[in-house]
């Protein structure tokens, strides 16, 4: 793939970028080595203030990089904002957490004969992040924050289609205040990465992104033996039980399904609703769904703008195309519109049934799919009938069935009556073919380091 800027509301090449020289990937790598270093000198209250720092100068440049990402993959200029902000949240959030969540922990000395004990977190080094285009900001920074924080260091290998957005978030940090080599980006193609992973002085890598680079990076990790971390696809499900607030419920779902424009990993994907309120949700949800507004991602009053590549639109288009070949029935859109740009519109679908891809592939656009059920355990068996295991949304207001939709859904994340989200607060990630470890909180921070174990006689 080409390492490029092509504006997903024209379809236009804006800017294309020549990937880095092997002898600057070797300097690049050899920078991390020296700034893992550097790092490892430094303490947590240094560390915060480079991170505030960049936090600061983040908040200060949120229009610009906002205009870039919204040129680059199509995300509402809203949206971005929002995405910047919420970055610049995290950083203060691990500049303020990460000592504590990494302090010592001092297990039972007398039961081991020891006179004290405890555990120690202690950095891996360079790690390699392998990232996607949707939440070009978020995705690196979620990484980056409590990374750089437990003295980590950063290799971004971004998506292709995101190039000035990954090469603004290879300065940042030196910018703020971090070593040179503490975070840089490498302007390289997938077909690369499995060489760096290989590299000696990379310790780890994480991937966020589709199942087949998941795969890929971890069967190139398992060879070298390296720690590895996965966030990949999700098909979630959104859950609608007779006792919920069913027009909160609609109203959350259609943005459940299409914020960015419907390009989002624990997006809801699958609405599960009782029969005795299908046609009631149904209503409502076809409604806000079509009231979407769809247009150019700069405009205030836009709510979904294009997907970001043609390639993804014309895999939203293959899935919803064979579902209807098959019998589905459309509620609202399923139809792209023949004009530039890769523009899909907000869809609610009927009818599908295990026979078609969309039943089992996660879709990567606005497209709901939309099944009747006869009850809580039906709900349960459906939604569970996915390779993907990330984010499920459950709505209902009584307690015992809360409970059991708690316990019986599988997925790394459930959220109660409000659609499923990212807060540095909880681990984020998921279960089965959705990956493996977590981001964010004190979990997330310990995946990139050695628990040290002590014993002091
Ligand atoms: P993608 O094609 O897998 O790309 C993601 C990243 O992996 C890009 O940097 C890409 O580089 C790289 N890559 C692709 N193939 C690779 C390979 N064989 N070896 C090593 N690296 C490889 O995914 P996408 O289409 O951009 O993103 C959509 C997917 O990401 C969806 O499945 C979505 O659910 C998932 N996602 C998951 C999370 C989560 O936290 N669980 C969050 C966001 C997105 P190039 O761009 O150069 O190809």
């Amino acid at each position: 793939m080409a390492i490029a800027t092509v504006n997903p509301t024209t379809g236009q090449t804006q800017r294309s970028f020549e990937p880095h020289t092997d002898a600057e990937v070797e300097r690049r790598i050899a920078n991390a080595r020296a700034g893992f270093a550097e790092l490892a000198g430094t303490t947590f209250p240094q560390r915060a203030a480079w991170l505030w720092a960049a936090a600061d100068v983040l908040d200060a440049e949120a229009a610009d990089i906002a205009r870039t990402m919204t040129t680059e993959m199509g995300k509402t200029l809203a949206a971005a904002k929002a995405e910047a902000a919420k970055c610049a949240a995290a950083m203060r959030f691990y500049a303020e957490h990460a000592e504590e969540f990494l302090q010592d922990v001092p297990a039972d000395a007398e039961a081991m004969g020891a006179t004290d004990a405890y555990v120690r977190y202690q950095p891996l080094g360079v790690v390699l992040a392998v990232m996607p285009w949707n939440f070009p900001l978020w995705q690196v920074v979620r990484f980056a924050a409590p990374a750089l924080m437990a003295g980590n260091v950063g290799l971004l290998k971004h998506a292709s289609n995101v190039p000035q957005t990954a090469l603004y978030l290879g300065d940042l940090f030196a910018r703020a205040g971090f070593p040179a080599g503490a975070f840089q980006t490498l302007l390289v193609g997938s077909d690369r990465v499995a060489r760096i992973v290989a590299d000696d002085r990379v310790q780890a890598a994480t991937l966020t992104g589709s199942e087949a680079a998941g795969r890929s990076l971890a069967a190139e990790a398992g060879r070298q033996l390296k720690k590895v971390v996965l966030e990949l696809g999700g098909s979630d499900p959104f859950i609608v039980m007779p006792s919920a607030d069913l027009a909160r419920a609609a109203e959350v779902a259609a943005t459940a399904r299409c914020q960015n424009n419907g390009q989002s990993c624990i997006a809801a994907k699958r609405f599960i609703v009782h029969t005795e309120v299908f046609d009631e949700f149904a209503d409502h949800f076809v409604k806000a769904m079509s009231q979407l507004t769809v247009g150019d991602p700069l405009r205030d009053s836009t709510d979904v703008g294009p997907l970001a590549t043609e390639q993804g639109r014309q895999d939203v288009v293959a899935l919803v195309d064979d579902a209807v070949a098959q019998g589905a029935h459309l509620l609202t859109g399923g139809h792209a519109p023949d004009r530039p740009g890769w523009w899909y519109p907000p869809t609610v679908i009927t009818g599908v049934t295990d026979a078609m891809r969309l039943f089992h592939e996660e879709v990567f656009g606005p497209v709901a799919a939309l099944y009747r059920v006869d009850s809580a355990d039906d709900a349960v068996t459906l939604a569970n009938a996915t390779s993907f295991g990330l984010g499920a949304s459950a709505w209902t207001s009584e307690p015992a069935e809360r409970e059991r939709l708690v316990r019986d859904l599988d997925a790394g994340m459930v959220f109660v009556n409000g659609m499923v989200a990212s807060h540095p607060h909880l681990p984020f990630g998921g279960v089965k073919n959705s990956g493996h470890g977590r981001e964010l909180s004190a979990v997330g921070i310990k995946e990139f380091c050695n628990a040290k174990s002590v014993w002091l006689a």
